[in-house]
């Protein structure tokens, strides 16, 4: 079917495209953009006073199956995808058992085409069973599909591992996703180190602990040349490291969530395990420098970190609930409000960070609307006004700390290879 989106404003970074434009979708493809273009039969889609953008992708979503399917599915998580704007998701390996083997991967991606709603991008893990010993079967990964690799979840604590698993994963030219956590620092840490850990009497995860990880990896990317990615980069200190490395030419990216845009630590002062998540929320002065980092081009994607837990689990005394909030439904809102209303940057910098920038880490040929582009479309409404309202989120789970929060801005309709997955106009 041929589809014409019409009358909405065209902001594609990649292209260099930001003003009025129709664009012509036909066999799951980008055909044509141009200021106005005849319907001709096409089935038209009034998208006036919207914005068309290429498709979000959030690299960094735990889908939990298999092996918690009552936490979330793979059906289920990408139909929250898919309602929160987003056209794929790249899933961390941290399942039962753990994506660590090419039969694991290909049972993600058979489920992904058989119940996704949006495509799936496995990362397979860096070392077997993440047990952080022995490297995991990374090229028979990389064939099946892979995107990536990690043990995210888990810090790949041996730097010999790290150093391995650099050299192997650039063969098949994917990057090692790095949850930044130093295991003899953090020791049990559920809250970010410092006065209101104290005040609480919480154990602390001090923010060092991430910027030591930072910094031997990236002395082992410049050492082997392999690509590495810094997850959920929380610290001020981190984002330093990752701009003057980059500015040596160095292979290093780094994604922030929106979380750690949006809140601090002050955010636990009430004991919410909701407001509980590995890493943890920062200091104001972390937040400030990861609003710098990301207005200044040193921050490559926005990820959601999207963690669902069953709300029995986080209903417990807050250290011991699991680390993790879900995120697929309220990141893109989070950050129109903080980021683009917030006057931190401009809205094609935003959509970089959830198309681009994300696609190039993963090495997706995806992230734009040229003609012959896959037609993978997220259409936002600038100025719509949502209340968060997680009984009413399509994951299974709703442990998020933005309940009832309001917000300017929103994802209002999917489009995944030409075909709509989410209406919400
Ligand atoms: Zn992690
Ligand atoms: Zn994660």
């Amino acid at each position: 079917m041929t589809l014409l989106l019409r009358n909405a404003r065209l902001v594609d970074p990649e292209a260099g495209w930001d003003g009025p434009g129709d664009v012509l979708i036909d066999g799951g493809r980008v055909t044509r953009v141009a200021k106005t273009i005849a319907p001709d039969g096409a089935k038209e889609i009034d998208l006036g006073g919207l914005v068309v953008c290429p498709g979000f992708i959030d690299m960094h979503v735990h889908l939990r199956e298999p092996g918690q399917e009552w936490k979330e599915t793979i059906a289920t998580g990408t139909r929250a995808a898919a309602a929160g704007g987003f056209t794929g998701v790249a899933c961390m390996p941290n399942t039962e058992p753990p994506i660590d083997s090419r039969s694991v991967v290909e049972f993600v991606l058979a489920q992904a085409r058989l119940h996704g709603v949006v495509p799936v991008y496995p990362i397979g893990c860096v070392s077997k069973a993440q047990k952080g010993e022995e490297l995991a079967e990374m090229g028979d990964m990389a064939l099946a599909g892979a995107r990536g690799f990690s043990d995210d979840g888990k810090p790949v604590a041996s730097a010999g591992l790290m150093r391995r698993a650099l050299e192997y994963a650039q063969i098949f030219d994917l990057p090692v996703i790095d949850h930044c956590e130093e295991p003899t620092l953090v020791k049990g840490g559920v809250v970010h180190e410092g006065e209101i850990s104290t005040r609480l009497g919480l154990a602390g995860w001090p923010g060092v602990a991430e910027d030591i990880m930072v910094s031997r990896d990236i002395l082992l990317a410049e050492a082997t040349g392999g690509a590495v990615h810094i997850a959920h980069m929380s610290t001020g200190r981190a984002a330093g490291l990752v701009r003057s490395a980059k500015a040596s030419g160095i292979r290093v990216t780094c994604e922030v969530t929106p979380h750690h845009i949006a809140l601090t630590d002050e955010a636990v002062l009430g004991y919410d395990a909701d407001a509980k998540m590995n890493p943890p929320l920062r200091r104001p002065t972390d937040r400030e420098a990861l609003l710098a980092a990301i207005a200044d081009g040193t921050v490559d994607a926005i990820a959601t970190d999207h963690a669902p837990h069953h709300a029995d689990e986080k209903c417990v005394e807050f250290s011991r609930a699991p680390f993790g909030v879900v995120g697929l439904e309220t990141a893109v809102s989070i950050c129109l409000d903080r980021l683009v209303h917030g006057g931190i940057v401009p809205l094609a910098r935003l959509v970089e960070l959830l198309s681009a920038g994300p696609a190039r880490v993963l090495r997706l040929a995806k992230g734009s609307l040229k003609p012959g582009s896959d037609a993978d479309v997220t259409v936002l409404d600038l100025d719509r006004e949502v209340k968060v309202d997680a009984g009413r989120f399509a994951s299974k789970s709703s442990n998020t700390p933005f309940r009832g929060w309001t917000l300017r801005g929103a994802a209002v309709m999917t489009i995944v290879g030409g075909h709509v997955v989410h209406d919400a106009r």
